[in-house]
């Protein structure tokens, strides 16, 4: 097998937005649990590449324009400069601040692009599940150690409860239909 079809390659563009501090925690507290989920149930190698490079007109775009626009606005500067690779390639801009008062992120379902804001911890994963293919319609809460726990890729964002960390059952049936489909493309 090679590289192109064994492993899933999440690029994550830091928008220059997002500190040092919070990069630092990136890893530990946003994509490890991610990469752990990923893996639980894929037959693939998932790797996360970090793009800081402060790149004007790529990594300092005006997200805070509308979620719709701003993601209409990703994809167009990917495509651009040339960024974007087919097949097993989604590529994630990261942001300190919210696209909108009720918005923590945006991506098209069984898409290449989103965004996410670091304000959450599940944003990343929410938004990566869309662009594998997770619906919210899918989304699932579990009752884990004393309390109510979100699925990764629910509807709407509850203060009140936790995160689980993984996604549904239904929605890791979604993600391994996508990337089957992806492989069998290529
Ligand atoms: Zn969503």
């Amino acid at each position: 097998m090679s590289d192109s079809n064994s492993t899933l390659h999440i690029w994550l563009y830091l928008h220059d937005d997002v500190s040092e501090m919070s990069q630092i925690t990136l890893g530990d507290d946003y994509l490890i649990p991610l990469k752990n989920e990923l893996l639980s149930f894929l037959d693939l190698d998932v790797k996360f590449i970090i793009e800081d490079t402060h790149t004007p007109g790529v990594t300092d775009i005006d997200y805070k324009v509308g979620p719709e626009q701003a993601l209409v606005q990703w994809r167009e500067t990917l495509q651009d400069h040339g960024l974007i690779t087919w097949g097993l390639h989604k590529y994630l801009l990261v942001t300190r601040g919210d696209l909108s008062f009720t918005d923590k992120g945006i991506a098209e379902i069984e898409g290449q692009v989103g965004i996410a804001s670091t304000t959450s911890y599940i944003a990343i994963g929410h938004e990566v599940g869309h662009m594998l293919g997770a619906v919210h319609e899918d989304g699932e809460t579990f009752f884990e150690g004393g309390w109510w726990k979100n699925s990764y890729t629910n509807g709407g964002y509850n203060p009140l409860k936790g995160n689980a960390y993984r996604y549904s059952d239904a929605n890791r049936e979604n993600i391994k239909r996508h990337l089957a489909r992806l492989i069998g493309a290529n």
